[in-house]
């Protein structure tokens, strides 16, 4: 006939097999998961020496119960996290007067031996279980606790009310210390804490003082008149609210903990909004911004987007209907946060702190930005200065290098500028320079430098371009800026050029020794006559003098 005890085998093998397997990668647990083994091994044995009629002073079924209880006490022992008990010493008295009041039941010396040892068990249990009497460890570990906990007391229950008295309740008790412990244990194995919340702690509170409740109402229809007893009894309800406050403790902890270790990430992420500034990479308004969410993101779940309302709008992430304002600059810029949800008063709240400092951050931000840029770029073109260009060569020479693509390099000066200026003015001079400037921009593609290298002359880094393409862009511009009318210019306004590269340049020096012979190269173009582009061969290493043949 089937009986409950197999109920409580497959439980026990359930949760002890799930546990050696995750032993595997952290032996510390295998004690528990071959106690859990043991355990069902154990109910077994009950079974068939019920249903066998078997009976003996120590019975297999003890032995296994030992044997259990034996593997489990060296997980304990190993297992880190533990505090000198302290609280965990209230368990004892308690335990004792129930081993002594056991005693005085007749015939009852051996059931008091033997549930001396889970005693032993709870004892080595005590640091272990004292971190989480103090509030200080995780759901797995409480879990843990409060099966041990409950086991103990099944075992006195059992001796001291008898098994028939109990019926199904002495089963629920060991079920749930079985259910208990296999899964504290595999919460704290698996480290799912964060994954699982607090309701499996909450559950198991909630079961072990509703069997504690049924235990001392069993209790006190038995022994109406044993008030020691009974008072005794309640000692276990009693722990397991303590551990349940202290869980609670834990849990407000975790909860400020977290919310700490949010706010420390955040603050440092927008600190480094600035320091981000410094390095080549150019993030723009739209990647800063986009930081700025990166960074909030983990403090407020549900934020999902930044804009920014100017003249014209950046927003990074999506607008949603709920919207936080804060003024950006004095004027009518304003920053908005958007949620997909109402945040939470206490959001709310950290929103209110944190409105002006985020904007502070990412007005900081900004404005670097935008001083940055003017270091980085010629504000009479737009193009880049040279300052510009040595942020960019690095990124530039490895972007050859991974792509095994060639560069080619050109130096460009506008003939005879000094007449223009000489003639019209310098302001149809810079109108010139202007004009020139958008001839680049149309005949250079994104990888592309363009660099004002110096009153009307220009250096330009065409990527990915041999000699003979590059030569053909040039000459595009060259046609392209002569065909052009500048008004009131009344001659055609030429151009020369040196052009040399074409390959991967293998050093940053490689590429100064190009620029070099562009340079030269240049100044041969403008003594064969001017209003032409001329080629030269690189010198091959950046040691080599500028070579001396050039081409037309
Ligand atoms: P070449 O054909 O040999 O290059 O003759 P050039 O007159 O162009 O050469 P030169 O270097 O003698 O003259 C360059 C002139 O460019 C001198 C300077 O006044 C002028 N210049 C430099 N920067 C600017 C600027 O930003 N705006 C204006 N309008 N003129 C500038
Ligand atoms: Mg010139
Ligand atoms: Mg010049």
């Amino acid at each position: 006939m089937l009986g409950p005890e197999l109920l409580l085998c497959v439980i026990a093998l359930g949760f002890g097999l799930l546990l050696l397997r995750e032993a595997r990668h952290q032996p510390v647990w295998q004690g528990a998961a071959w106690g859990l083994l043991l355990w069902a091994l154990e109910e077994l044995a009950w079974w068939i020496q019920r249903s066998q009629g078997f009976s003996a002073v120590i019975t297999p079924a003890d032995v296994l119960f030992y044997a259990g209880a034996a593997s489990w006490m060296t997980t304990l022992i190993r297992l880190e996290v533990r505090a000198t008990p302290r609280w965990g010493l209230l368990l004892v008295p308690a335990l004792l007067l129930c081993t002594v009041a056991l005693l005085a039941r007749p015939s009852a010396l051996l059931s008091a031996v033997v549930s001396s040892l889970d005693l032993l068990l709870m004892i080595f249990a005590l640091p272990v279980l004292e971190p989480a009497l103090r509030g200080q460890a995780s759901v797995g570990r409480l879990l843990l606790g409060l099966g041990i906990f409950m086991r103990v007391s099944a075992h006195s229950a059992y001796y001291w009310l008898g098994e028939p008295a109990l019926g199904m309740l002495d089963f629920s008790m060991w079920g749930g210390s079985y259910a208990l412990m296999g899964l504290g244990a595999y919460l704290e194995v698996r480290k799912l804490e964060r994954r699982v919340g607090f309701w499996p702690y909450l559950l198991g509170i909630a079961s072990t003082l509703g069997v504690y409740l049924l235990f001392i109402h069993t209790a006190s229809l038995l022994y109406p008149s044993m008030l020691v007893e009974a008072a005794l009894l309640a000692a276990y309800p009693l722990l397991a609210v303590v551990l349940a406050f202290s869980g609670v403790l834990y849990r407000n902890r975790r909860w400020a903990e977290e919310r700490l270790e949010r706010w420390t990430s955040l603050l440092e992420r927008l600190g480094e909004l600035e320091s981000g500034v410094q390095t080549t990479q150019n993030l723009g308004a739209a990647g800063l911004m986009r930081r700025v969410l990166d960074a909030l993101q983990p403090v407020f779940p549900d934020l999902v987007g930044i804009e920014i309302r100017n003249r014209e709008s950046v927003r990074v992430g999506k607008a949603a209907l709920y919207v936080k304002h804060f003024p950006l600059y004095a004027d009518e810029a304003e920053g908005r946060l958007y949620f997909e949800r109402t945040p939470s008063p206490s959001d709310a709240h950290d929103l209110e702190v944190l409105g002006p400092f985020v904007a502070e951050k990412l007005r900081s931000a900004l404005s670097l930005e935008e001083w940055r840029n003017r270091a980085l770029t010629d504000p009479l073109t737009g193009l880049l200065n040279r300052r510009g260009l040595e942020r960019q060569i690095p990124r530039l020479i490895e972007l050859c290098h991974t792509s095994q693509r060639p560069l080619s390099v050109a130096m460009l000066d506008l003939d005879h500028f000094k007449r223009i200026n000489d003639t019209y003015g310098h302001s149809v001079g810079d109108r010139v320079l202007q004009t020139l400037a958008g001839v680049l921009r149309h005949h250079l593609r994104t990888e592309d430098l363009a660099v004002r290298w110096g009153g009307e002359e220009f250096a330009l880094f065409l990527y990915g371009a041999g000699l003979e393409e590059a030569r053909r862009v040039l000459e595009r511009i060259r046609t392209e800026m002569r065909a052009l009318e500048v008004e009131p210019i009344s001659w055609n306004v030429t151009l020369s050029a040196g052009l040399t590269g074409g390959s991967v340049p293998a050093s940053e020096g490689l590429l100064e020794a190009w620029i070099l012979q562009a340079d030269w190269t240049l100044l041969h173009a403008k003594e064969a006559g001017r209003d032409r582009v001329m080629v030269t061969e690189p010198p091959r290493s950046q040691d080599l003098e500028p070579r001396r043949t050039a081409s037309q």
